[in-house]
């Protein structure tokens, strides 16, 4: 079979410099080679061209979001006071929603994802039904199965033994050819017993899952694991649970040291939000190879703070960006988030000329890196030889201006067409443009 090429005036590989009339050669869903269309139009004779307008963009990675809650978006269509204020709306419309199909919400919000150019997500799970849903849309990235609200004595009664029955019977259906990959969500510091937190580690390392945990969104958490006082204590009491944090007076320690005393900061993890991540913590996260996932809608839907975004890039601590959920974000348009965090960064004192580079990075490759799949056969958020063909077709002419500030100016709203294993076995999804011109055969 000839290779299907994928060409456009201009193409953002993001491992490599943006390539003006660029051209992707593909062959069973993976990248053979990348350059100047008429190098790849030579260097593959018989090759079937698929001509786009504007420009390619190696496909968006959703580094946090919880697809099935997409049909919540009322709860995210106003703005709170606090995170507790949030917290309190959401639990009122998810507990009352007895008999929500959550996994066709979830299927609506991988449609939406797709549409505005993101081809894989970290997709935090609550109601197992949700978990294979990205993969059957097309969605690469990983369905982490969400844990919380165990105390240490529930959690050895059943909620041990119902996590591991739960991961074995996920194993046998998505880690089958063309299923999709699991992963475990700790959801927090504070909903999670200690003991829970430090099995959970260890059941991820024995399973060979990653982990994604919600890490300092609230500047209340840290007060709880110091001291197991404030805000979100009281929240957890309300909600009946007796953790041995607000038995013993809190931990001494911060949110990031509490977790990283627990073993549960590795490079097999990355952490979302990260709003009030001190110098030190970002140190140690950085160390750790912990990547945060910045998520600034949701964060000022929640009335909270933008994340320390300068500092990140500043000190080379690995950055991606979330939407999070349609019930703390007013879309699921990744590239809004990224323009942004673009505006956040120049407030925060960010000067260099690469930020707009640096940014897109993030939410590509960086996304990949977050959800350990920027390595090997079929890697993400890039494209280049032996990646997975995942790219994003954008309705833009960046003229003068450079490439990816154009992107991240007039890219939300005008993904075009997304394009998931882009060969004749891909996908097309959406496509407002179809492709101007087809070659060879
Ligand atoms: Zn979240």
């Amino acid at each position: 079979m000839g290779a299907v090429i994928h060409s456009a005036p201009l193409l953002l590989p993001i491992s490599r410099p943006p390539i003006r009339d660029g051209a992707v050669a593909v062959r069973a869903g993976r990248v053979l080679a990348v350059g100047h269309r008429r190098e790849i139009l030579t260097g593959h004779p018989g090759g079937q061209e698929l001509r786009w307008p504007g420009m390619i963009v190696a496909g968006l990675v959703n580094a946090h979001t919880h697809l099935q809650f997409t049909r919540m978006a009322q709860v995210g269509a106003r703005v709170y006071d606090s995170f507790e204020e949030w917290s309190n709306a959401f639990d009122a419309v998810y507990f009352s929603s007895g008999g929500a199909d959550w996994a066709a919400s979830a299927r609506e919000g991988a449609l939406l994802s797709l549409r505005h150019g993101t081809t894989a997500v970290a997709d935090v799970v609550t109601d197992i039904e949700a978990m294979p849903v990205p993969n059957q849309t097309g969605l690469g990235g990983i369905s982490y199965l969400e844990v919380l609200g165990d105390t240490d004595a529930s959690w050895a009664e059943t909620g041990r033994d119902h996590l591991t029955s739960t991961v074995r019977e996920l194993s046998g259906t998505m880690d089958a050819p063309g299923g999709g990959m699991i992963g475990i969500s700790p959801h927090a510091p504070y909903t999670l017993d200690t003991g829970v937190l430090a099995d959970l580690g260890v059941l991820a390392r024995r399973f060979g899952l990653r982990q994604h945990i919600h890490l300092l969104e609230s500047v209340h958490e840290r007060e709880y694991t110091v001291s197991g006082t404030g805000p979100i204590a009281r929240l957890v009491r309300d909600l009946g649970f007796d953790f041995e944090i607000l038995r013993a007076g809190g931990t001494g320690h911060g949110p990031v040291a509490f977790l990283d005393a627990l073993g549960l900061l590795g490079p097999n993890c990355h952490v979302a939000h990260g709003v009030h991540l001190d110098a030190e913590e970002r140190a140690l996260l950085r160390e750790r190879g912990v990547s945060v996932a910045l998520c600034p809608r949701s964060n000022r839907t929640l009335g909270l703070d933008g994340p320390p975004v300068a500092a990140l890039l500043e000190e080379g601590g690995p950055i991606a960006v979330g939407t999070d959920s349609l019930a703390s974000s007013p879309s699921l348009d990744l590239l809004e988030d990224v323009r942004v965090l673009q505006a956040l960064a120049r407030e925060q004192g960010y000067r260099a000329a690469d930020l707009p580079r640096r940014l897109v990075e993030a939410a590509t490759a960086g996304g990949a890196r977050a959800l350990g799949l920027s390595d090997g056969p079929g890697r993400i958020g890039v494209l280049e030889p032996g990646a997975r063909c995942d790219f994003a077709v954008f309705a833009l002419d960046p003229g003068e201006r450079d490439p990816y500030q154009a992107l991240i100016e007039d890219g939300p709203g005008r993904c075009a067409a997304t394009v998931t294993g882009g060969d004749q076995a891909g996908r097309v999804h959406l496509p407002k443009s179809t492709p101007e011109t087809r070659h060879g055969c």
